[in-house]
């Protein structure tokens, strides 16, 4: 263990996370902030070292967000694992782990007469792939977003490009609403085989966790076809959901080529583009998402 990670503190409160923050503020000194729902993986410490190795005091904060659960999801049975988790933040280096109650974070309550009380727009980047799937969660990820950028103060936020649409969200609005946070997007971190490391993970069994790295060898594939000159949006698109329910009971929720800034369609691609792959599908109990990106030919 590292110095640091003896010294490793959790508080509950956005007053004690001041208490904190402010004399790293007042002393020039700059805040990583890495925001998680905790249960925490490879994925995760790899954001955590990327803002121990940029900033002076890494901020990690753990909390399930109930607003951005679609009724209906799974909610009651997320995994959790405080004292596993701040063990991890202290052993990559973390100084604080935030990790709040939900009065902490909604002092007036949730928004329960309905997720329209909630006030901050998402954007269009909101729209599209999980967007239409989940049609509240953005709505929720904007909520408790520029909640904990409030409460964190200037900071470099860390987010992983595995929730490649929930990155753009975020970008869209620290820019919309001004935010002194600086956005920055880490690579995905991937099990050997392929699979994308997520909490949701635990949900499947044997034979789940199998066939799950289809997503990612799915995604290789259409990258390497819209690669190749003359390749077909559509036809792309139909390779990628074929493979992948080929190992499926059900349809995939999407498997989509898109502008990676608007998440849509690309209009009228030339070679050299960047382009964004991305699916979703439910594997058993857990609802997987995974992307990659591209370059068009
Ligand atoms: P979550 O706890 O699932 O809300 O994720 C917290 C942060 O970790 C988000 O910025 C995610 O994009 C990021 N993250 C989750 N899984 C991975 C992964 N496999 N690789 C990199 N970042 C990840």
């Amino acid at each position: 263990m590292t110095s640091a990670a003896k010294s490793i503190s959790v508080v509950n409160t956005v007053a004690n996370l001041a208490a904190h923050l402010d004399p790293v503020h007042a002393d020039g000194l700059t805040v990583g902030f890495v925001p998680t729902m905790g249960a925490l993986h490879d994925g995760h410490a790899s954001l955590i070292d990327a803002s121990v190795a940029s900033t002076d005091v890494t901020v990690v904060s753990i909390f399930v967000n109930p607003l951005q659960f679609v009724p209906g999801e799974d909610l009651n049975v997320y995994p959790r694992d405080i004292d596993g988790d701040v063990a991890r933040c202290a052993a990559h280096g973390a100084a604080v782990v935030f990790a709040p109650s939900v009065n902490a974070i909604y002092p007036k309550g949730l928004p329960l007469e309905g997720i329209d009380a909630a006030k901050i727009d998402p954007g269009e980047v909101a729209q599209p792939l999980e967007g239409r799937e989940r049609p509240t969660h953005f709505i929720g990820v904007a909520e408790v977003i520029t909640r904990l950028f409030t409460a964190m103060g200037p900071c470099r936020a860390f987010f992983g490009e595995k929730d490649f649409q929930q990155l753009q969200v975020v970008r869209h609005l620290v820019a919309e609403l001004n935010m002194p946070i600086a956005v920055v997007g880490c690579p995905t971190v991937r099990e050997s085989d392929g699979l994308a490391w997520s909490s949701r993970n635990v949900h499947l069994n044997d034979r789940e966790r199998a066939t799950a790295p289809v997503l990612y060898r799915a995604l290789q594939a259409a990258a390497a076809a819209v690669a190749e000159p003359g390749w077909d949006r559509m036809a792309v698109e139909a390779t990628m959901s074929t493979m992948i329910e080929a190992e499926l009971a059900g349809p995939v929720d999407y498997a989509a080529v898109v502008d990676p800034l608007t998440l849509l369609p690309p209009e009228d691609p030339r070679p050299g583009d960047e382009l964004r792959l991305l699916v979703a599908c439910q594997f058993g109990e857990a609802r997987l998402i995974d992307n990659v990106g591209a370059v068009a030919g």
